[in-house]
């Protein structure tokens, strides 16, 4: 089968390091803004940034409900800091209009793991992926509140979920495309090989 082709949802945040990332874990990566482009790719990684300005510029573009559209659908999606808040159903504490795409039953906190200049380093443990912990990078980190039954916890970092992941939807609180450590991404791209081959 051909190789995957993933979008990276690009309105803002660190897009560019998720399109090297995912080429390093072989698969097809571009960016993606238009619905047009969201109807072509495979799976949609959401990156980190500011989950605000993302919701904002998602409704602007057009594109927030052509998003939860595909996703209820089952495309495959992971979202890392600001884009597991996208992907979390609820946010506990929403900024005025902000609204998610949703998809992962889970409750989820901006900044719980406090502001810019508390950021850290730290190894997680990550179900399903081998080897050595995963060096988690954490930027003014959401963290999980609590998950639905439908929610698979995959990490847990200080007592507090990190990683999660729901049928073909991912969503890790730290930054796997930070790292130069692509097995995260790996684990993604073999989500989206499974459901192209459970489609095809
Ligand atoms: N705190 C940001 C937000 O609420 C997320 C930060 C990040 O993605 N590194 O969207």
């Amino acid at each position: 089968m051909s190789t995957p082709l993933i979008g990276v949802l690009a309105l803002q945040g660190d897009v560019r390091e998720h399109l090297v990332a995912l080429a390093a874990a072989d698969a097809v990566a571009r960016p993606v803004r238009r619905p047009e482009e969201l109807a072509e790719v495979d799976g949609l990684v959401i990156p980190g940034g500011e989950s605000t300005t993302i919701s904002k510029l998602a409704v602007l573009f057009g594109v927030m409900e052509p998003l939860r559209a595909r996703v209820r659908d089952g495309l495959p999606v992971y979202g890392t800091c600001a884009g597991m808040i996208m992907l979390a159903d609820k946010i506990l504490d929403p900024r005025s209009g902000q609204e998610t795409i949703g998809g992962i039953d889970m409750i989820v906190r901006r900044n719980a793991f406090g502001r810019q200049n508390e950021s850290f380093e730290a190894g997680v443990d990550v179900e399903g992926v081998e080897g050595d912990p995963v060096e988690g990078v954490f930027i003014r980190a959401p963290w999980v509140e609590s998950v639905g039954a439908g929610a698979e916890v995959l990490a847990e970092h200080d007592g507090h979920i990190v990683a999660v992941r729901q049928g073909n939807a991912l969503a890790t609180s730290f930054h796997p495309e930070l790292t130069g450590d692509h097995r995260v991404h790996a684990l993604f791209v073999e989500m989206v090989r499974a459901n192209r081959t459970a489609e095809s």
